[in-house]
């Protein structure tokens, strides 16, 4: 574990996970079940970034103050100077929502996640790229009758990123990226960019992370998606070893804001006697019935489980090569979006 100082004095440490990591490896799962060890999780010790409001990754890919590359940390001094000197050259907007994500992630999960990688995608070009405040809550009315859970029509989360993009535009950034974290808004997002294109007339794209993400790499070192590959899963299990809540997401998480992961075990989730039934009131059913017209023979409480139990393989040196591949594909993708709209091409250009 490489340790350096930043100029900024953070200090590069080993932080311990609290209870979180062993608890989770605590009970039965398909690895041997270890405790995550102190030693898996690094990160950047800012003092403050706690307290604020807004969700920030704890990560720095190297020695840049990832409060650098925020928007919503910056004066309009230091913004208004950046641009006059030429150094930004592209935004990143963050998608995330604000859902369910079973017993032991933060239902912030997608927005930190998005918020994330478009914080370590601009780490890795800086000073080109600035990242704008996140959309905190997407669409996700499925997961509504999971109490915490917020959603907003597709129209209005559209519109928050329509707008955001054009106030963007406002102050001369030419090239955008969109990066969502979250499966609800990703045909949102890929339907509208043809006539978000044409009104705007900028290098503009949305993608979502996961996008970076081939089954084949992931199954070298994430076991749920080994197992999967393998046919060893069970048809419940196939369909949950993808990344909302499991393995994946939990890596993500351990490696990047260990403390947004909370000590489960399955004991604990079995005796909660969870049943998604239950939080149907008239109102929730409204938000539900689309996805859910089968309701005796929804199997959402079996899938609940499976992503419970594969939430146990996740590991924060997993969640550091998700974080990586993600990244290097964001900033690959964005340096050419910035080297088009430099050429005056068409985005996306045909090469
Ligand atoms: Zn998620």
């Amino acid at each position: 574990m490489k340790t350096k100082l930043s100029r900024r004095n953070f200090i590069q440490t080993l932080t311990a996970i609290g209870s979180a990591g062993a608890a989770l490896a605590s009970s039965s799962c398909q690895e041997s079940s270890k405790p995550v060890s102190t030693a898996q999780v690094a990160s950047i010790n800012t003092a403050g970034l706690a307290s604020s409001p807004l969700p920030y990754s704890t990560m720095s890919s190297n020695s840049i103050d990832p409060r650098k590359v925020l928007l919503w940390e910056q004066t309009r001094k230091e913004v208004r100077e950046a641009l006059q000197r030429g150094d930004i050259k592209a935004a990143i907007v963050p998608t995330g929502s604000t859902e369910q994500h079973n017993e032991h992630l933060v239902l912030g999960t997608d927005v930190a996640s998005a918020t994330l990688l478009s914080e370590q995608t601009a780490l890795r070009l800086y000073p080109q790229v600035i990242v704008s405040t996140p959309c905190p809550v997407g669409w996700a009315p499925y997961h509504m009758a999971r109490k915490g859970t917020l959603t907003l029509s597709k129209e209005t989360f559209r519109a928050f990123v329509f707008e955001v993009i054009e106030s963007l535009i406002a102050h001369g950034i030419k090239t955008i990226l969109v990066c969502n974290g979250h499966g609800g808004n990703h045909h949102i997002l890929k339907q509208a960019l043809p006539e978000w294109r044409k009104k705007l007339g900028i290098t503009l794209d949305a993608i979502s992370y996961s996008e970076a993400y081939k089954d084949e790499e992931l199954a070298t070192f994430l076991t749920s998606y080994k197992l999967r590959l393998e046919g060893k899963y069970d048809n419940i299990a196939e369909q949950t070893a993808d990344s909302h809540a499991s393995e994946h997401e939990t890596s993500i998480a351990l490696a990047a804001y260990p403390e947004r992961v909370r000590s489960v075990s399955m004991k604990d989730y079995d005796d909660a006697k969870l049943n998604y039934e239950s939080g149907m009131t008239p109102k929730v059913w409204e938000y539900m019935k689309p996805f859910d017209s089968q309701r005796t023979t929804n199997p959402e409480n079996a899938r609940d489980r499976a992503r419970q139990h594969q939430a146990l393989l996740g590991t924060a040196e997993k969640g550091k090569k998700l974080i990586e591949i993600s990244a290097t594909y964001l900033s690959k993708k964005l340096q050419k979006m910035i080297h088009a709209t430099e050429k005056g091409l068409t985005w996306p250009t045909k090469t």
